[in-house]
């Protein structure tokens, strides 16, 4: 089999509101280093906090 790059190996971090993992997606690829939150609910939640 071939070894590629598999979807797991996918950069995670860690949500500071819900506290769950979660991964890379290819929205935030320009933007991958400030995203925080799992969400938009999360970031919105953390702030009213
Ligand atoms: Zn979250």
């Amino acid at each position: 089999m071939p070894q590629g790059i598999a979807k797991a190996n996918l950069p995670e971090k860690t949500c500071p509101v819900c506290q769950r993992p979660f991964a890379w997606r290819k929205k935030w690829a320009r933007d991958w280093d400030n995203v925080v939150y799992c969400s938009e609910r999360c970031r919105r939640a953390a702030k009213s906090g």
